[in-house]
This record gives structure tokens, sequence and C-alpha cells, in this order.
């Protein structure tokens, strides 16, 4: 089919790679099973190459359109990292409609629109010119607010690369949620009362709240928005299609996925489309150093050390984690970045690469002590490669949403190590839902000392606990790529919200 028979379909990621990486799958499968034309729009806050060299090696059936760097300089210098990532959001939500390119004939592969500008004292947009008609538009899967959603293209779904354990319809008391859902909700039915089980207690999860930010801005009415916006139950009833599809599953979360998929008046039918993220084959990756050098490491034996696409350690707790893997004396390859200065964990999230030489900040000696041992990596790493190959037994990380279910696929355990955002509730359902990780005691707060990472780190790679977390995560391995086999439950999910937009486009 040419590309103005196909259906369109447009994409909105989240600033930021990690949110970016999840729906490049996702279009990269909604043109290979189902014909799609993909657009996605990036909402970029920094001027990282990350995006671009992604987006670049998508199909031809996939383009994008780039928004140019929003300057975000009166925020608050200690605004969450929740509230810079919904702000180019908000802009464009009060800035002329951006004319998504024509689906017919082929798209220019990078659009750039104006970049909106902040005024200061908030988010507010300059005067503006008279707005556009509105344009016929393809139902959309987007994570951004409902405001700009609606607004501007009309969305019809919304994808979540999030655990379900981080949705407060999942981890509060039945009670709360339903006043919450109760009270604006078409219907007064109550959300189904959680099941017991080997599930967290949701006492676990409050006590891991995130920040507040992430919380006043998560929390809908039905519990089922995302940070920066995501499903709204405001317009059902209307006939509209709604859909959310986070991107976990049940085995990984029995009681959530349960919760989810249970039929409730006014919530959006929830498709669990997971475990939706990179497959770990990128022929881009094929060269890469690490990857030969744990060709040269006996199989498992290995722990991965990454903070996800932006997170850093403070200079200290930098020290201390170097010289717990010094005094482990287990292997290991840590893809290393430069301390944040001002305790903001979640510093490079927006640049990913490390503005200084990161190897700078290592304690003296220790990278000649472990040269026989560790390799480390500056920045960045094929991660999914990483966790799939075979010399990789464990994973020490802040258990971003993407890569945990990278690690799952690869069935390597974890060592959860939460920094910011939804993490540390992640890091509970984890250790003691989902039993594939062990937990540094409260690694949040504080320095956690070398021995402590030392004691953990060998613990997983050759204690007791460890092989107990390993055994686990081999069962969850195992479900998920029964998921992802052809007639699977996840293409089973993803395939039936295609079809859907397929029928309105
Ligand atoms: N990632 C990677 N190499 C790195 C760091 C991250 O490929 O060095 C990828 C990782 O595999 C995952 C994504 O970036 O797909 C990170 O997303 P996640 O939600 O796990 O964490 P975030 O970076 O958003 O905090």
């Amino acid at each position: 089919a040419t590309s103005s028979q196909r259906p369109h379909v447009a994409l909105l990621p989240t600033p930021g790679i990690g949110h970016l990486i999840p729906m490049a799958e996702l279009a990269k499968l909604l043109v290979a099973r189902h014909g799609f034309s993909v657009t996605i729009i990036t909402l970029a806050i920094s001027a990282s190459k990350a995006p671009a060299t992604l987006l670049s090696s998508l199909p031809h059936s996939v383009s994008s359109l780039a928004l140019a760097p929003v300057p975000l300089d009166d925020l608050p210098p200690d605004a969450h990292i929740e509230t810079t990532m919904a702000a180019p959001a908000t802009l464009l939500s009060s800035s002329p409609t951006p004319s998504p390119p024509s689906p017919s004939p082929p798209f220019p592969s990078t659009t750039s629109l104006p970049t909106p500008t902040l005024r200061p004292h908030g988010c507010r947009h300059s005067p503006l010119p008279p707005r556009p008609p509105r344009r016929p538009v393809p139902p959309t899967i987007l994570r951004q607010p409902r405001r700009l959603r609606h607004r501007h293209l009309g969305t019809d779904a919304s994808m979540s690369p999030a655990s379900s354990a981080s949705r407060p319809i999942c981890s509060s008391p039945p009670t709360s949620s339903h006043s919450r859902s109760s009270s604006t909700s078409p219907s007064s039915t109550p959300p189904p009362a959680a099941s017991t089980g080997t599930y967290p207690r949701r006492s676990a999860y409050r006590a891991a709240s995130p920040s507040p930010d992430w919380t006043s801005s998560s929390r809908s009415r039905t519990g089922l928005t995302t940070p920066t916006g995501g499903c709204s139950t405001k317009r059902a009833g209307t006939g509209r299609r709604r859909a959310f599809s986070p991107t976990t599953f049940d085995a990984m979360e029995p009681e959530a996925a349960n919760i989810l998929q249970q039929t409730v008046p006014g919530r959006p039918p929830v498709y669990l489309v997971g475990p939706l993220t990179q497959s770990g084959k990128n022929e881009a990756d094929e060269g890469a150093e690490c990857l030969r050098w744990l060709d040269r490491q006996p199989k498992g034996s290995v722990l991965f050390v990454s903070f996800g696409s932006g997170g850093t350690l403070s200079m200290a707790q930098m020290a201390e984690l170097a010289l717990g893997l010094e005094l482990s004396r287990q292997r290991f390859l840590w893809v290393v970045k430069s301390p944040s200065d001002g305790g903001d964990a979640s510093e490079a999230y927006f640049t990913v690469q490390s503005k200084e030489d990161p190897f700078r900040f290592l304690p003296a000696g220790f990278v000649d002590r472990t040269r026989e041992v560790g390799l480390l990596v500056p920045s960045w790493a094929p991660q999914a490669a990483v966790l799939n190959h075979a010399a990789t037994g464990g994973f020490l990380s802040h258990c971003g949403w993407n890569l945990t279910l990278e690690s799952v696929k690869a069935g390597v355990p974890m060592v959860a190590w939460p920094l910011f955002a939804e993490q540390r509730q992640n890091a509970v359902m984890l250790e003691e839902g989902a039993r594939i990780a062990l937990r540094l005691p409260r690694a949040e707060e504080g320095i956690v000392p070398r021995e402590e990472v030392a004691r953990v780190v060998k613990e997983l790679m050759e204690g007791e606990e460890g092989k107990a977390v390993h055994q686990r995560v081999a069962e969850l391995r195992e479900a998920s790529a029964r998921r992802l086999e052809e007639g699977g439950a996840a293409y089973t999910a993803l395939d039936a919200v295609a079809n859907k937009w397929k029928a309105t486009n």
C-alpha cells in the first residue's frame, strides 16, 4: 500500500529517551504487523542527539515531527523532573495547533516547529495568532496532558511505560480509590477490591511513594493517569473510543493486572501490551566494545550496573558504589555518568551524555585496581544487548520501567537502587511482588556504604537469595516470551488496539 492508503497514527512520547524507546518499538510493531504509517512527535527539552539517532534507525514508514528544544529557564531550579517533563507539552497545549504532516506522499523525516517560549511565573504562553481550523486527525496514542491531546490531536489512547505498581488505583486502599473515583465517575461502581497473595503490602507502596510532583500530577480520579497526563474518562460515554495500554503484563504484576482489567463503567478499556520494549537485537550495537568484552567473560558472571538514560549519584555515593563493587570481587560492567552536582538524581535525564568525563570522578586507583574484572563505559551502553548477553548474570539498576522489562525478558535478576519518580514503588514491587530483585537497604536516603553494596551484590551473584531471584526471573522470562509469541497475549492486546484504530481511520 502507498502511505496515503495506510492507516496513520501519531505518537507523542514524553520528553526523554527512556520514553521514546518503547514508543519507537510500538511504532515498529504498528508498521510491521498492521501496515500503519506512524509519525512520532518529539517534545525536546535539550539538544540531545540520542532521540535523533534512534528515530533515524526506524523503518521508512515511521517519520518524526520534532519540536525545537524548549527553554525552561524560568522553571524553579528545584523543579521535579516530572514538572520539567510536562512543561513542553503544557506550552504546546497553549500554542498554535501544530499541523501534523500529511500522510501522503511520504513524510519528511524530520520537521521542526517553532519553539514555544516560557513566560515568567509559569507555563503560560505568549499571545497567540488565531488558531488554524482543525484538520481531520488520525487516532493517536499519547502520553501527554489531556488538554494537549484533545485540543490538537484528538487522542484515542495512551500508552504508559510504567509499572502498574506506580498507579494509585493499584497501590491505594480500595476505599480511597473508591472515594476518588466515585466523586466524578459517571458510575458510582467502586473499583474492585484487591485480592491477597504475594503482592506487596499497600503500606509498602505508600512508604515508597514518589516525589510530590509525581504524586499530584499522576493521581487522576480514575487512577489511570501517568505523570504527564494519560487517559481521562471525561468523555467516556460519548461514544468516543479510548484505551489505556500499560507495557506491563500479568505474570509480573498479577494483582495490578487483575484490577486494571476489570470492566469498570466510565473507565477506558485496558490492554496489557507488555512487555513492550526494545528487543535487544540492534545491528548498530553489534560492534560495541563492551559486547566484545562480555564475550570474553564466563557465563553469568558479570554484574551490569546502569542507572538508565539519566540517573546520577552524588559524588560521595559514586565513590561508595565503586569501592563496593571492588569489595564484592565480582565482575562488573558499569555505565558511568558524572555525579550530580546538587543532589538531583535525574540531572542527566534529558541530555543522556555526561557533560564531563565521568571517569575522573572515580576514586583514585579504582580503574587500575579493577582492570581485570571490570569494564567502565561512559554515559551510554547498548543496554538491551548487554542484558541479553550470556555473560550478564545480574543487573544493578535504578528500576526504570523499560530497563526492568528488558531485564525480565533477558532473565537477569536485579539489585534495586531506585533514584527518582516512581522507581521506589517499582523497587518495592520487584522485591516483594515479582521477587526478582534484592534491595539495598534504604538506598534512596543518605549514602549507601560500600560494605552494603558489596554484600548485596555478592548475594545476588553468589548467595542463596540470589539463587531464588534467579529462579524466579527465569519463570518470568518464560512468561514474557510466551506473551511475545505470535498469538500471545501481548500481541493480541496490541492487535485489538490497532484494529480499533483501523476501524476509525
Ligand atoms: N538505555 C540504554 N543504554 C543506557 C541507558 C539506558 O539503552 O546506557 C535504555 C534502556 O535500555 C531503556 C531506556 O534506555 O530502554 C531507559 O528507560 P527506563 O524507563 O528504564 O529508565 P529512564 O532512563 O527513563 O529513567
